[in-house]
């Protein structure tokens, strides 16, 4: 099997019904969802689907992605590199109804828009394997110095508060 492009007008019942497999390389940045919310999109994620048809005529693709990629850490502020993978099970269906109709272990994939655009499955799947508040290890985090630079900086910018004795002496001048 060769790593090819994703395809992005895919016939998914054709797909399934041919035991088809896709294995493709995608580029971080034809993924715009996920680019809004990663540091760099100098990044390929690896893409590996499997369609088969099960033995009660779902269509169903088996897929794993795995990837690495950067996002801002919300201690320290620089970018944190993340190993991501996710592996599912998806059964096709083509409207809301059936997708309550699809058995718990499988996972619901609404193909609204046909020919299917590969790419907006993998945008799904990435963006919720990744994490929703990415840390460094602590070891590997300047969260710490961070914090104790901010403080020094912040300091002498603090306004400067009035003499309170000095309002006294006005006070008393008037009298
Ligand atoms: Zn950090």
């Amino acid at each position: 099997m060769s790593t090819g492009a994703l395809p992005n007008r895919a016939d998914l019942r054709k797909l399934a019904t041919q035991n088809a497999n896709v294995s493709a390389r995608v580029k971080l940045s034809a993924l715009p969802r996920v680019v809004q919310v990663v540091e760099s999109e100098e990044a390929e994620i690896d893409v590996e689907l499997a369609f088969r048809r099960d033995e009660q005529g779902l269509y169903v693709i088996d897929g794993e992605i795995t990837g690495r990629l950067a996002m801002v850490c919300q201690r320290c502020l620089d970018a944190v590199t993340l190993d991501v993978k996710s592996d599912f099970n998806l059964a096709v269906v083509w409207d809301d109804e059936a997708a309550k109709q699809v058995p718990t272990y499988l996972e619901p994939l609404v193909a609204s828009a046909e020919p299917f655009d590969l790419h907006v499955l993998v945008e799904d799947e990435l963006l919720l394997s990744l994490p929703f508040s990415p840390y460094h290890d602590e070891k590997d985090c300047h969260g710490g110095e961070y914090q104790q630079q901010q403080s020094t900086v912040v300091e002498p910018v603090a306004p400067k508060r009035e003499n309170p004795f000095a309002v006294l002496d006005q006070l008393k001048r008037k009298d």
